[in-house]
């Protein structure tokens, strides 16, 4: 195996939105904590973006030694090549063994063109995370072949080890309020007219709906509701109650709702309180990005479906004549 003991300490890239440092990168401090001491070496964070340097407090507060920023106003809205150009000084500078992103769209950005220019490995849509305490080797486990089976991947010759790990899959520390740590202050030469990119403006796409990611309710609907009309049921039922609307993949591809609902192994992992699975046969493919709710509710008409093997409470039963009821139920209850 080639030498690699010039790298030393886990990394996480601190993604900042709105801002504030995105929970998936909490999580990432936990889960890089636990690296970090199985090396006995140090856990430290990347921030980049523009008056970002007081969120470093913060991290340190999760569970991080040391925190590197790049605060300049060059880097006030994401762009691939300013934040790459970054990250790549800061892994050339201080070469670390492993570099962890959140695979949110801007982390799966960012760290497959980080990979490909430095160059080194990627694994993508980590779900476990582990790392051989001789070695430094880090073995990121995900499903693979359709989620049948997991496989660990390892990097062996090249550093740093990067892996992009979903949200809500990592625990993050409990907050040390007052934890301190230190701030490394860097910067590079970059000038916004090298930069090909340029942002003109930032729609925000608006949604009086409630997002899957982050509700404590999500009713999810699957090929069981027969339709568009029947997957309304869906929509009225999340409605009554305050909850976020889920799906399945068949159901996104026969278009009845779009892909931003979708939750499993392709689409989003979720953890809400309660999780109603509705029409769902439950193939592995959507377990793996549910059934660590809270309380798992499924309403199927076949007594074999796969989803009563995970689900704490199930119904047997005709989705369109039981779920009108649950509404009438849930609605007279609310007010
Ligand atoms: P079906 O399998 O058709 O099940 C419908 C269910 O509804 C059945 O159990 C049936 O008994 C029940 N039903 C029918 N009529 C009624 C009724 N009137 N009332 C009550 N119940 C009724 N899937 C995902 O969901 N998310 C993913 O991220 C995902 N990623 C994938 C990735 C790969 C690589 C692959 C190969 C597949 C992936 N899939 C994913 C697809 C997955 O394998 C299943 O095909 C899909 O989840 C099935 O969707 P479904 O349960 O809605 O439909």
């Amino acid at each position: 195996m080639s030498d690699f003991s010039d790298y030393k300490g886990t990394w996480v890239f601190l993604e900042v939105k709105d801002g504030e440092i995105v929970p998936v990168s909490l999580e990432l401090l936990g889960a890089g904590r636990q690296l970090a001491d199985k090396r006995t070496t140090q856990l430290a964070g990347v921030l980049v973006g523009h008056n970002v340097t007081p969120l470093a407090k913060k991290a340190f507060e999760y569970g991080a030694d040391v925190v590197y920023v790049y605060d300049a106003p060059i880097y006030r809205h994401y762009r691939t090549e300013t934040y790459m150009r970054a990250i790549l000084a800061c892994v050339e500078k201080h070469k670390p063994e492993i570099l962890l992103y959140g695979a949110t769209s801007t982390g799966k950005d960012l760290a497959s063109a980080v990979a490909t220019d430095l160059p080194t490995g990627l694994t993508a849509d980590t779900t476990q995370l582990d790392v051989e305490a001789d070695t430094g080797l880090l073995l990121a486990s995900r499903p693979a072949f359709g989620g049948n089976i997991m496989a660990t991947i390892l990097c062996k010759k090249y550093r740093p080890q990067m892996a992009t790990v979903r949200a809500k899959v990592m625990k993050p520390l409990a907050r040390e309020p007052g934890r301190a740590g230190t701030v490394i202050e860097e910067s590079i030469p970059l000038e916004e007219a090298d930069i090909r990119t340029k942002v003109l403006e930032i729609v925000r796409a608006t949604t009086h709906r409630v997002r899957i990611d982050e509700a404590d309710i999500i009713v999810a609907g699957g090929k069981g509701l027969g339709g568009p009309a029947g997957f309304q049921l869906i929509h009225r039922l999340a409605e009554t109650i305050g909850a976020a609307v889920g799906a399945s993949r068949d159901v996104v591809e026969a278009g009845w709702v779009e892909h931003h609902h979708q939750v499993g192994q392709t689409g989003v992992t979720v953890t809400p309180k309660i999780y109603f699975a509705i029409g769902i046969s439950g193939a592995i493919q959507h377990i793996v990005g549910m059934q660590n709710s809270g309380l798992i509710i499924a309403i199927n008409k076949d007594p074999n479906a796969a989803i009563f093997q995970c689900c704490h409470y199930g119904i047997v039963g005709d989705a369109l004549a039981i779920v009108p009821l649950l509404i009438e139920a849930f609605k007279t209850a609310l007010t």
